[in-house]
């Protein structure tokens, strides 16, 4: 398999090559070539390796179909190594919750973290640990955080050989029981650096980091964030995995609705379609920051400035544009790479906004590609958080709250509709109290964690301050 970027540069890519990339040097994303078509021999095949050999089985089965530069017994190996059950709760890994009949939630957040992107981050790190050691190579992971991504980040990559990460994020933003995931890692490898200012300074120093570009090369900088192709390629997984648990046999279809921020998510779950695995719609949930809603609606897609970003319950979907979308939009637009670079290389910049409403593209959006949307506010939230629990003694974070709420607004007689659950309660117990009047559960193994030992080092939102702390601890 070779990959391929969105905006129409002529090179062609293996995995382990951009593995350890962000964006494709002309700016564009990273696309597999084509998408391996996945015919009702190959799917019986994968439902009874799920079913017989369980969830490690089936993501070597995806997996192998897009990385060919990994031998197959290091690939199984590394795939065995990451989804355990040890590591993440359950045998079953994302088992689903039948609330109602053909109703259900897919529990993606029973990983190290609590939420969902534990599924693909701690894949990432067992493939930069494997990669790194086979080049003989070291990485410093530099990154921004105002909560999930970065403690999924320093859960996946702490006492990994040849990766060290350094965390930045608002100094005294995070909610304590956040600060005290990050904060209480006392591995070598992780550095957890509180900025002085607001999420923006963190994000700002980041880039003005990587745009030095001997700093960069000489102290070998990566991140780890969203567009991240070897990410978007874990979360594949799991849209089959939910599939086989919601059927019996593959007549049928089902539907997905995703609370979505930075489109990383859902669009694993257009890859997984594309493949041919039988979904009808795939539903994208936003909150108050609708920019998806708002596109797949009305063909706009308009890029929100920060003080156009709302700060909402459902944090980690508070984005002003959605990092992943341009790979969609490559495919909507047949896969056109000077298009797709005009719009998003030079509208966007330009304009902050590109329009397809009078493309007669847009509406295969929908009817081609089984995209629809809705938007769930913080009243929302509140009354489906109450709802799921007075019907159904469910506890649910405020993340999938958005995603239940959206869902119902999509439902087909007879198809089975899942909800990727993307957090659990405890993250987010501001809100349950609001909703419920009590304190979420709290799994066992965190009981107390606010009041362990920190690990953690204030500063100034200084760049050059930040390339300081990373020289030094590269000795
Ligand atoms: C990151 C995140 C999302 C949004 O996922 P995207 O891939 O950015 O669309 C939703 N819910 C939770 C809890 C998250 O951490």
């Amino acid at each position: 398999m070779l990959y391929l970027s969105t905006r129409g540069d002529p090179s062609r890519k293996h995995f382990c090559e951009i593995l350890l990339e962000g964006l494709a040097p002309d700016g564009g994303l990273y696309l597999p070539a084509h998408y391996p078509q996945v015919d009702e021999a190959t799917l019986s095949k994968w439902r009874a390796i799920y079913q017989d050999q369980g969830y490690a089985a089936l993501a070597f089965e995806v997996l192998s179909l897009y990385i060919d530069d990994i031998p197959p017994a290091d690939l199984k190996a590394l795939c065995d190594k990451t989804y355990t059950e040890a590591v993440f709760g359950t045998k079953d890994i994302v088992p689903l919750k039948e609330l109602e009949d053909h109703f259900y939630l897919e529990a993606l957040s029973n990983g190290p973290t609590l939420a969902f992107k534990d599924m693909a981050m701690q894949l990432l790190g067992n493939l930069f640990e494997y990669e790194l050691a086979r080049r003989g190579e070291q990485l410093n992971i530099l990154g921004a955080t105002s909560g999930d991504t970065g403690s999924a980040a320093e859960y996946a990559m702490r006492g990994k050989k040849g990766v060290r990460v350094f965390m930045t994020s608002p100094h005294g933003r995070m909610s304590p029981f956040q600060q005290a995931q990050m904060f209480s890692l006392m591995d070598d490898n992780i550095h957890n650096i509180a900025i002085e200012g607001v999420f923006d300074d963190c994000q700002d120093i980041v880039k003005a980091v990587s745009n030095d570009l001997d700093f960069k090369r000489k102290y070998r900088i990566g991140t780890v964030n969203s567009i991240n192709w070897a990410r978007l390629l874990a979360q594949v997984v799991y849209y089959f995995a939910g599939y086989f648990q919601a059927t019996r046999t593959n007549s049928e279809t089902v539907s997905f609705t995703v609370p979505s921020g930075n489109f990383g998510n859902i669009c694993a779950g257009h890859v997984a379609r594309m493949m041919g695995l039988p979904v009808q719609k795939l539903v994208a949930a936003t909150n108050e920051n609708d920019v998806l809603d708002e596109f797949f609606r009305t063909g706009i897609y308009r890029v929100r400035s920060s003080a156009d970003t709302h700060e909402t319950s459902s944090p980690s979907m508070d984005i002003s544009k959605a990092s992943n979308f341009e790979r969609f939009v490559f495919d909507l637009l047949g896969r056109d790479g000077a298009r797709v670079k005009a719009l998003f290389g030079e509208a966007l910049s330009q304009n902050g906004r590109f329009d397809l409403s009078a493309d007669p593209l847009f509406k295969d959006a929908a009817t081609r590609y089984g995209f629809v949307s809705g938007k769930s506010t913080h009243a929302d939230r509140l009354a489906t958080i109450r709802d799921t629990w007075q019907r159904f003694a469910l506890m649910i974070d405020t993340h999938t709250a958005d995603g239940v709420k959206v869902a119902r607004e999509h439902l087909t007689p007879g198809v089975p509709m899942i909800v990727l659950e993307t957090a659990l309660p405890i993250k987010f117990a501001e809100t349950i109290v609001e909703a419920l009047g009590c304190e979420p559960d709290r799994p066992l193994r965190f009981e107390g964690i606010e009041a362990l030992p920190k690990r953690v080092q204030v500063m100034p939102a200084d760049a050059d301050a930040i390339k300081r702390l990373i020289v030094e601890n590269c000795g």
